[in-house]
């Protein structure tokens, strides 16, 4: 791995974490057929499922580039419309092409068999051959794939190996490998499969924050490596906030959002769909300077600034992309006094909303053309007087302003 691919990752409080953005367009890694045109095309869903206590709709064309995240709270319809694009939902109605190509278009009764899709997928167990080693696993997906005609470089098997350090796992069984290694295996074969679209089903949501950690990065450096077009499905918004290019929103079987990650997350109310201790912001912020003396990056943000610890992998003029958490805001009316917390940013109070039956309120700030989320006290939202159009003071918290770069 080369080193900018770990400096990013989920904080230990899980508060913030920072990645590049844009991204980085992907890495020849070996010489093949001149590439495809960037434009790249499109999946169209036109999909219904129904079954006895649940029916999923879903239309809508996505970009065939870059990470697409489907987020939505637990039985929200992910996973079955994962499966209707796999192919193996039979209940499933409508019509799916990719880039043209049609897989499904039950009117005229045309269903390509899962095995003649081109998609690679993963599951949430990472799910492997078990009477095949790690090499094995990898070989099947290998022997049985062509190169797709699109491909902007064949993908290798050493490729694969390399990417996801594979080497020291090769003759491992599947019932010998943790849940992180197992979902490494799992994407090697995927990958290998040589598809035009990866679908990977909650990959992190098995793993505890460690392992979630030691992964992210292998997941973060594949759409550069490969660019391959992935639909990442998660219910988690930390990782939806730092892997995805856009996001598209289930909610009880339709699409409840579908567009840019930030302008989604920004504008949702995601505490409806998450748990409540998830709600977070995502900031888009420029990197103005790096500071070697304290080891802290500067950024700008709208004409504020901010600091973080020195993001490495980030040049002047990049932009990083921060996630908030609300639970790591807190507000105050005046400008604090000098104060251990490095980043004060002042704003408009643009919504307070209270949840009667917790302690909490969640108040969001308008920063211009960024909001945050801050969960406070309803209590101290009496006593510091708050109400909607106030100019206020928004503390983040250092802790939440761990990047985990340099590591
Ligand atoms: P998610 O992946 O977002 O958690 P799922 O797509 O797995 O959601 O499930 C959505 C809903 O569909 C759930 O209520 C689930 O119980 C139901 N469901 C999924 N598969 C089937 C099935 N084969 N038969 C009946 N109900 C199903
Ligand atoms: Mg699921």
């Amino acid at each position: 791995m080369s080193s900018d691919l770990v400096a990013t990752g989920i904080d230990a409080a899980g508060a913030v974490a920072v990645a590049r953005s844009p991204r980085p367009s992907p890495r020849r890694v070996s010489a093949g057929p001149v590439a495809p045109p960037a434009s790249g095309g499109l999946l169209e869903i036109d999909v219904r499922v129904e079954f006895e206590a649940f029916g999923l709709q879903v239309e809508q064309a996505i970009p065939a580039a870059g990470v697409t995240a489907v987020f939505g709270p637990s039985g929200s319809g992910k996973t079955t419309l994962l499966r209707s694009l796999l192919g193996f939902e039979a209940r499933s109605r409508g019509r799916v092409a990719l880039d043209g190509d049609l897989w499904l278009d039950s009117g005229r009764g045309i269903r390509i068999p899962p095995h003649r899709r081109p998609v690679g997928c993963t599951f949430q167990d990472g799910r492997l051959f078990p009477h095949l080693d790690v090499g094995g696993n990898l070989g099947y997906a290998d022997r049985r794939s062509t190169p797709a005609p699109v491909a902007a470089a064949p993908i290798t098997r050493d490729d694969v190996v390399d990417a996801l350090d594979l080497a020291p796992l090769l003759d491992r069984r599947p019932d010998t490998l943790s849940g992180g290694e197992r979902q490494r295996a799992a994407l090697g074969r995927a990958l290998l499969s040589r598809p035009r679209l990866l679908l990977l089903d909650e990959p992190l949501s098995a793993l505890d924050r460690q392992r979630k950690e030691e992964i992210l990065p292998y997941l973060l450096a594949l759409h550069p490596r490969f660019g391959i077009p992935t639909l990442y499905v998660s219910h988690a918004v930390d990782e939806v906030a730092l892997l995805a290019d856009r996001i598209l929103v289930l909610a009880e079987g339709r699409v409840q959002a579908f567009g840019g990650t930030v302008e989604v997350l920004e504008h949702l109310d995601l505490t409806s769909l998450t748990e409540r201790f998830q709600a977070a912001a995502v900031l888009e912020a420029g990197v103005e300077a790096h500071d070697g003396e304290y080891r802290l990056t500067w950024l700008d943000l709208d004409g504020q600034r901010l600091s973080v610890p020195r993001i490495e992998h980030l040049a002047v003029g990049e932009s990083a992309r921060l996630l908030v958490r609300s639970r790591d805001v807190s507000l105050a009316t005046e400008r604090p006094s000098p104060t251990s917390i490095r980043n004060v940013l002042s704003g408009v109070l643009v919504a307070l909303d209270q949840d009667e039956s917790t302690a909490f309120a969640e108040a969001t700030v308008d920063l211009g053309s960024h909001r945050l989320r801050a969960r406070i006290t309803r209590a101290s939202a009496v006593e510091l007087g708050l109400a909607v159009g106030l100019p206020v003071f928004a503390l983040l918290k250092s802790v939440s302003l761990d990047t985990r770069a340099g590591r």
